[in-house]
This record gives structure tokens, sequence and C-alpha cells, in this order.
């Protein structure tokens, strides 16, 4: 989502005469857009303005703005901290940028302006394959270790109308996937153009009644908001990519109950059954959270026997951090040693099955969307159905074309084609 919060900003200042450039140095306006998900994130913003410090020392018209969900928890500080830092805004008021440069608005903003930001963003392509396109924001869930609900505020969908107006916007650039957005994507639930409200599966068959979208894709869903009618969408759509990432964060009931996750292991299993149903072929992902407070070796032990049991194609995995004004935080109470070794047994697991699930693709055929120009001279990198990451040789270029290959080789990480 900040990558795409990101070009809304870039498309923003391109309206206003800007123009972009990769040279620091050369930038009269910069723009760090930040995430406060985990403390590491955060480190990273201090150290990146201090970076930015040095050469803003040299060049006493440069502004700097500091952006994004850091931006958000941490406004006043930052600026305290870093008197270097001009400007400060929120992620749901980021639209006011240009005016705060121009002095019309305040140099802080941390404001929740979702609809009034999405009214005055402007929506340029940035590639010509695959764009995201946020279409819910914030989340009114309250994990208890997350600080989603406090620097994205609550839960927001946006019209149907409007997304479906920025999905031409890209096809006519020539974009041939989409990839909807959202910190709950799945509790989407904006209104239609009858005035009712509409959920993520209307809105996904509406996008593919769309000719030049060939690939639908949506991250990242919670487990409580997995209606019937998505699943029936993975089923009956078939622009609708048999992938669904859905976190569970942790094995264990007793660990969910402590993070007011809503949901059970059983909970999530059904869902996994019910989809397998009617798409035997889904890929499945998630996110896991270890050394939460209060994770016994036996809560571990339940989250890896989960992982045995459900096979994801791949997994994002994190150590628990505790965030500023979340209820679990106080709580941290688990050896740094004992999280690492957890999460390394962890990620050994979930690496073993992602190749086994590539190696299972060998001499077989499989479509694949080709992106971007690889590492190597005549190599193009894509994504198949199942969102795994596929090269190609070839002499002419395979850019923006959905081809249907032979695997020939597979990787940890990565399947090699053949046309
Ligand atoms: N809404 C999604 C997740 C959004 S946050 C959901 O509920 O599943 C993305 C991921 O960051 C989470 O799934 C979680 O695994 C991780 N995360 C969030 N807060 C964290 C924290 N305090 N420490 C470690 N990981 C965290
Ligand atoms: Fe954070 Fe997701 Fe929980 Fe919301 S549902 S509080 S975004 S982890």
């Amino acid at each position: 989502m900040n990558v795409y919060d990101s070009n809304r900003m870039k498309d923003l200042f391109l309206s206003k005469g800007y123009k972009v450039t990769e040279d620091i140095k050369k930038a009269d306006l910069t723009v760090l857009n930040t995430c406060h998900i985990r403390e590491k994130a955060v480190e990273k913003v201090y150290s990146d303005i201090g970076r930015i410090k040095k050469i803003k020392d040299n060049k006493s018209d440069m502004k700097l703005v500091v952006a994004g969900c850091v931006a958000q928890a941490e406004g006043n500080e930052i600026k305290k901290r870093s008197p270097t830092v001009d400007f400060v805004v929120g992620p749901q008021s980021f639209h006011k940028l240009p005016d705060m440069i121009d002095k019309i608005e305040e140099p802080l903003n941390s404001e929740f302006l979702q609809n009034e930001k999405f009214k005055n963003l402007i929506f340029n392509s940035s590639k010509s394959t695959s764009e995201f396109i946020s279409i819910q924001e914030g989340c009114d869930k309250f994990c208890s270790f997350c600080v989603v609900p406090y620097t994205r505020g609550p839960e927001f969908s946006r019209p149907v109308k409007d997304i479906l107006k920025e999905t031409k916007n890209y096809t006519s650039n020539g974009v041939k996937e989409i990839i909807l957005l959202g910190q709950n994507v799945n509790a989407y639930h904006g209104l239609g153009q009858d005035g009712k409200s509409k959920d993520l599966a209307y809105l996904i068959n509406k996008i593919a009644e769309i000719n030049e979208v060939k690939r639908i894709r949506y991250m990242t869903s919670h487990p409580i908001d997995m209606k019937d009618s998505l699943i029936i969408a993975h089923s009956e759509n078939p622009k609708l990519m048999p992938f669904l990432h859905l976190p569970i964060q942790s094995g264990s009931d007793k660990i969910l109950r402590k993070m007011n996750r809503k949901h059970t292991v059983s909970d999530y299993l059904k869902i996994v059954e019910k989809i397998k149903n009617v798409r035997p072929d889904i890929a499945m992902s998630s996110d896991f959270i270890v050394g939460f407070p209060e994770e016994t070796d036996t809560d571990f032990e339940d989250t890896m026997k989960f992982i045995e049991k459900v096979k994801f194609v791949i997994a994002y995995s994190f150590i628990y951090s505790p965030r500023p004004g979340t209820p679990a935080q106080q709580k941290d109470n688990i050896e740094i040693s004992v999280k690492k070794a957890r999460l390394s047994a962890l990620q050994s697991l979930l690496t073993e099955q992602q190749k086994t699930y590539n190696k299972s693709f060998l001499n077989r055929n499989v479509e694949v969307l080709f992106e971007k120009e690889g590492r190597y001279e005549n190599q193009f990198i894509g994504r198949t159905i199942y969102n795994q990451s596929a090269f190609i040789n070839s002499s002419t270029s395979l850019i923006n074309e959905i081809l249907n290959v032979k695997i020939i080789n597979s990787t940890n990480f990565a399947l090699e084609c053949q046309a």
C-alpha cells in the first residue's frame, strides 16, 4: 500500500510541474514514505533522515517531507527529534502536501480524511502490466499487537464507481492485472451505483467485466471476513487468480485469543477446506508472528503443526515487535534468542514447503504474465497464476504478454520456463 501511496504522491507533484529524479542530490523535494508496523521499520526512518540531512545541509533549498504511518504516529516527535524535517503528513491526508509546501496549509497534518483524499488524488499508471489499487483502508479489529487501527484509522471502503474508473485509467495504458489492496481487503463494503453497499466479490466481478483486465488479485484478507460470495468467485470467475493470502499469525488458539484475532485455528481450517472444495489448486499464503507474549514451546509447536497441515506456497513471518499504544506492548516476555530460534525453524519449514511446491511444477505448463526485464540479457520475469516468480529467455520482449509456458527448472523462490 505504501508503494501505491508513493505513486499517488508522485502523480500529485507531477501534476504541479515537478519532475522525478533518481539522484537525491538534485532533488528540491524529498518525500520519505514510512511504515510503522514493526520497530525496525521505524528505526530505519530516523537513520534515513540522518542520511538525507547530510545532503540537505549542503542544499539549503531542499525540502524534506516525512509521510506515512510513522508521520501519523510520531508527528510531533519527528519534528522535535529532527528539525531538518520540513513537513509531516499522515497516510490519510497526503493530498494536502502540495498546499502544505505552498504554505496554504499547516506543515503538519495527521487528520483522517479518507473521502477527501481519494477525491483529490491523481491516478496515472506507473507500469504497463500490473497495478495496485487501494480499495479499502484502515481497520476496526484492534489485534492486540497491531498499530494499523491507530495509524490508518477506521475501516473505509471506496465506492465501486471510483475503483472502476481507476481501473480503466490503467487498462488504457495496457495494464492487464489489477491487485486490489486493503489492510482488510475482504472487509470491503463500498457503495455501488445503486447506492447500496457491495462486497469484494461483487467488485471483483464488476472489474472482471472490463475486457482488458485479464487477472485480478487481492490482499490482505482477514479470516473473519472470508465470505462465501468471495469463495464462490474463486470458483466462478476465471480472471480471479487462484491465490489467497490469508494471515493467521499463530497456530495456537490460546495465542490467537491473546492477540484478539476473533477466530480460531479450526475457523481458519474450515475456510481452507471450503476454498479447496471449489478451487482445489488454490495456492495458500499467510503471515505469522513468533514470540508473541506468553507463547510457549507448545504454542509454537502448534503453529509448526498447523503449517505442516495447510502447506503454504509462501508466507511472511516476523518476530513479535512491541508497538507503542497497543495492548500487548507491556507484555513482551519472550527472550530474543528464543524468538530468533523459533523464527528460523518456522522459516526453514516454510522455505521447504515453497521448494516442494515449486518442484511440483517441473515439466508442467502454467500461465505467466511477464512484467519486466530480468538481471540477464534476454531474460524476462513474470508471475504464474499462483503468484510464483517465473523467468524465461527470449530474444524478443515478452513484457505484458500472457503465455502458457513449460516449467523446465525450479529453485526455492522461482521457476524457469520455456515458451
Ligand atoms: N490485516 C492483516 C495484516 C496487516 S499487517 C491481518 O489482519 O492479517 C501485516 C502483517 O504484519 C501482519 O499480518 C502481522 O503478521 C505483521 N505484524 C503486525 N504487527 C506486528 C507486530 N507488532 N510485530 C510483528 N509483526 C507484526
Ligand atoms: Fe492489524 Fe490486521 Fe489485526 Fe487490523 S486485522 S489490527 S490490520 S493485524
